[in-house]
């Protein structure tokens, strides 16, 4: 069976992020170097965190962007990288279905989740990729460049790609599809990487993702999102003061 789901593995990034953020932030207002800079934060990492925490708040946000991440990211529809290759201020190279033809009568595609407490339809979905492979080979075997033939390709074929940004695109990409209004496969793809982000550069990105997570909603249901809900109890719990609209929102849905 080709199918397939995504897989999302951090190439590259940049060497010291929180430091470069935290050194950029400081030189705006300050007599010394940056070179000076860097050495002093070397020393009080405690004052390194309190600035990067200040900007990221504040949204001096061209701080965040001299730090770079590069991921390779593999079995996502083509559905899915046609949503991130929106994203204009990160950098993409795809999988090409010009160049690479495939050679057998299948090739690798996802498959919906929701389709798996369908039995009938999976098998029908199936089916028809199969049915898709073996004409796509059909097209390949009678001499069809292969810019022809991925005519019939479908867009739940996976795909393969090494994408990459700065901190604070990054950050802009998180906002939008780890939210639970994004499609759940590009949401799959995003909390992979928030993961990654937060497991790398834990101040930098310490509240990173969707809006609710920085206590508010961008969307008009969020009182209606389980996720949502989820956060403003939590905030609530933590005894975190939530602003006013937060707060009527939240005695909407409890
Ligand atoms: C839930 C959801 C549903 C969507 N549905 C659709 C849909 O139905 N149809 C559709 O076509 N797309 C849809 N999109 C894609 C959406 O319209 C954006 O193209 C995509 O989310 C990238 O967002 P962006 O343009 O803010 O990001 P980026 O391109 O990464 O830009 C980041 C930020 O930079 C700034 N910026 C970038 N370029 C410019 C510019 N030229 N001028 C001024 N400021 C700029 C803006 O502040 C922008 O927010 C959807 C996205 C989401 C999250």
């Amino acid at each position: 069976m080709p199918e397939t789901s995504v897989k999302v593995v951090l190439l590259e990034k940049s060497p010291h992020p929180t430091a470069m953020t935290a050194t950029a932030a400081r030189t705006c207002y300050s007599a010394s170097e940056p070179s000076a800079i860097v050495a002093r934060f070397e020393r009080k990492p405690d004052d390194m965190i309190q600035t990067v925490d200040r900007v990221r708040a504040a949204g001096h946000h061209s701080t965040l962007e001299h730090n770079i991440y590069v991921f390779g990211v593999t079995g996502l529809s083509r559905a899915a990288t046609h949503q991130l290759v929106r994203h204009r201020h990160l950098q993409f190279d795809q999988q090409s279905q010009r160049y690479l033809a495939f050679k057998e009568a299948t090739f690798p595609y996802v498959k919906p989740r929701k389709l798996s407490s369908i039995p009938e339809l999976s098998r029908k979905f199936d089916e028809l990729m199969a049915q898709i492979g073996e004409t796509y080979h059909a097209f390949i075997e009678a001499g069809l460049p292969g810019e022809d033939a991925r005519f019939v390709l479908p867009n739940a074929a996976a795909s393969q790609l090494v994408v990459s940004g700065n901190a604070r695109a990054w950050y802009e990409f998180l906002t939008l599809r780890t939210c639970n209004m994004a499609q759940w496969e590009i949401r799959e793809m995003a909390f992979e990487i928030l993961r990654i982000l937060k497991r790398e550069d834990p101040v930098l990105f310490r509240d990173a993702g969707a809006t609710c997570v920085r206590g508010y909603c961008h969307e008009p249901n969020g009182p209606e999102c389980p996720r949502y809900i989820a956060v403003i109890r939590a905030q609530q719990e933590q005894g975190r003061r939530a602003d006013a609209w937060l707060e009527q929102r939240a005695k909407k849905i409890t």
